[in-house]
């Protein structure tokens, strides 16, 4: 079962969007510099479909997407929430994954938004120009366009 840590309304990100990002724990991944080591524990709240909802009438008003930020070790449950998410709640839905890629058996139009790629202390995160992670918007047939650039725009001085 997926359990999560917390959650927090966040605007980058998912660019253009006010997003719930809800902190999935069990992370399987040991990246150097982790930066939440707290969320490789197995510990947390069941992340289920009342979860959600009880999150959603307290802090939902003005959400536009709900990105589930982690949960690797359970790649199809984060699909099945993301589809219901999706199809159901009618919120985007986004993954934070850090996966090399997407996994085995996910379908992407489960999904608006994944972000593929672990944390490379030296290669920085998505606002980094140096960054192997990617983020895309997954289009109707499950085309993926990477969107990744748009975190560098967010970054530039206003002129
Ligand atoms: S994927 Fe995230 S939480 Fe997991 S080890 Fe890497 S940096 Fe830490």
């Amino acid at each position: 079962m997926l359990k999560y840590h917390n959650f927090d309304i966040v605007f980058q990100e998912i660019p253009d969007e006010t997003t719930l990002a809800v902190n999935i724990t069990g992370c399987p991944y040991r990246c150097p510099g982790c930066h939440s080591p707290h969320l490789r524990e197995d510990t947390g709240e069941p992340l289920t479909q009342e979860a959600l909802l009880s999150i959603l009438e307290r802090y939902g008003a003005g959400i536009t997407c709900i990105c589930l930020m982690g949960g690797d070790a359970r790649p199809l449950e984060v699909q099945e929430l993301a589809g219901w998410i999706k199809n159901s709640l009618e919120y985007r839905s986004a993954w934070y994954s850090g996966a090399e890629e997407i996994p085995e058996g996910v379908d992407p139009r489960n999904f608006d938004y994944i972000k593929i790629g672990p944390y490379v202390e030296a290669a920085g995160g998505l606002k980094s120009a140096t960054t192997n992670q990617r983020l895309y918007r997954v289009g109707e047939d499950g085309s993926l366009t990477d969107i990744t650039a748009k975190f560098l725009k967010q970054n530039k001085p206003m002129q």
